[in-house]
C-alpha cells in the first residue's frame, strides 16, 4: 500500500531545492506580483482521502486550468454545438499563437488553446442566463466550496494588456464563429481565467474527470463518453506545445495554467495538483512538472 503523504513529502523536499524555479508570468502584470517561492502539492483519492504538502491550501490564479471547467460546462449544456465549432487536434503551438492557419476556417484546433477557449466562452454566454455568476456557481458546486471567487484585479489587468486575445477574438468574429460581441466574450473569458483556487480545491474540482463524470456531490454528471473525450483532450492538448513531453515524463491527463498550477489525475484512482508560479520556457510550472514526474516514477501510477 502506497503512503501518499510520505511520498509527497519526500518529493517536496527534493524539488524545492531546485536552484532554477522558472520565471513567473508577467504578460498579465498582476500575476508578476506572486512570490516564486510558493510551492504546494495535493492529492485526493477517489474515496475522498486528502494528502498535502507546502502551500496546498493557498489560492492562486488558475488561468488556463479554467478552460477544462468551461469546456465541461459547455458540453453538459449542449455537446453538439461544441464540436460543430471546434476541433480536437493538438496544435503543437503555444497557447496564444495567433495565426490564420491555427484558426482554419474559423474553427480553432482544440478547446484548450486560447482561440478554442474563447469560442467556449461564447457558447457559455449564449446558454447561461447570468454568465459570470452562473459559471462561478458551477465551479463552486463542483467543489462544494462557496469561498471560490474571481480575482477582478487580475481580470482587469489581463483586459488592459490582452491585445493578442483581442486580435484572436476579432478574427473569430470575422469568421462568424462568435455569436456575442468581442467585448462581452473577453470580459467573460478574462474573469473565467482569473478564478482563484488552491491545490486542494482544484483536486476536488477535477475529481469528476477521474470519476467517470460524476462529481463528489453528484451535482455534475457528464456521461462516460463525454468524460473520455474531455480527458483525451487534456492528454493531447493540456500542456501547450509541451503536451507530448508531459505525457512522456508524467503520463497523466491534466491541464496547466500560467498562474503556475497543474491539475492531473489517474482515472479511477486519484487527482494530483501542484502549484509553483515559476514557469519553464513552454509556460508550464517548472517545479510542478518535476514533482509530477517524480511522483509517477516513484509510484508507477500513470495511465501507461
Ligand atoms: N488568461 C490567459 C491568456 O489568455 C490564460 C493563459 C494560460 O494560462 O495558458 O493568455
Amino acid at each position: 500500500m502506497l503512503d501518499f503523504q510520505i511520498i509527497l513529502e519526500a518529493i517536496y523536499k527534493d524539488v524545492i531545492k531546485s536552484k532554477n524555479k522558472g520565471t513567473v508570468a508577467s504578460y498579465i502584470p498582476e500575476l508578476a506580483c506572486v512570490d516564486k517561492n510558493n510551492f504546494g502539492v495535493h492529492l485526493r483519492t477517489l474515496d475522498g482521502k486528502d494528502y498535502g504538502v507546502g502551500n496546498f491550501n493557498e489560492p492562486f490564479s488558475i488561468q488556463s486550468i479554467s478552460k477544462v471547467l468551461a469546456l465541461s460546462k459547455a458540453i453538459a449544456l449542449n455537446e453538439n454545438n461544441v464540436w460543430k465549432r471546434l476541433g480536437v487536434e493538438p496544435s503543437g503551438n503555444p497557447f496564444n499563437r495567433l495565426s490564420l492557419l491555427e484558426i482554419e476556417n474559423g474553427i480553432p484546433r482544440n478547446p484548450l488553446n486560447n482561440d478554442g477557449a474563447i469560442v467556449i466562452a461564447d457558447i457559455l454566454i449564449s446558454h447561461l442566463k447570468n454568465p459570470k455568476e452562473d459559471f462561478l456557481n458551477f465551479v463552486r458546486t463542483l467543489t462544494n466550496d462557496y469561498s471560490i471567487n474571481y480575482n477582478t484585479k487580475v481580470a482587469q489587468s489581463e483586459k488592459n494588456t490582452g491585445f493578442n486575445n483581442y486580435a484572436t477574438t476579432n478574427l473569430l468574429k470575422s469568421f462568424k464563429n462568435l455569436e456575442n460581441s468581442v467585448d462581452e466574450v473577453l470580459d467573460f473569458y478574462f474573469h473565467q481565467c482569473s478564478i482563484e483556487m488552491s491545490c486542494s480545491q482544484l483536486s476536488k474540482a477535477f475529481y469528476v474527470f477521474a470519476n467517470k463524470g460524476t462529481c463528489m456531490l453528484n451535482k455534475l454528471r457528464l456521461t462516460e463518453s463525454q468524460t473520455k473525450r474531455i480527458n483525451a483532450i487534456m492528454l493531447t492538448c493540456g500542456f501547450y506545445d509541451e503536451a507530448g513531453e508531459f505525457a512522456f515524463k508524467v503520463g497523466l491527463p491534466g491541464k496547466s495554467g500560467v498562474g503556475g498550477g497543474i491539475a492531473a489525475f489517474l482515472p479511477d484512482n486519484f487527482v494530483i495538483t501542484t502549484w509553483s508560479p515559476g514557469l519553464n520556457k513552454k509556460g508550464n510550472s517548472k517545479l510542478g512538472m518535476l514533482a509530477l514526474e517524480q511522483f509517477t516514477t516513484k509510484t508507477k501510477q500513470s495511465i501507461f
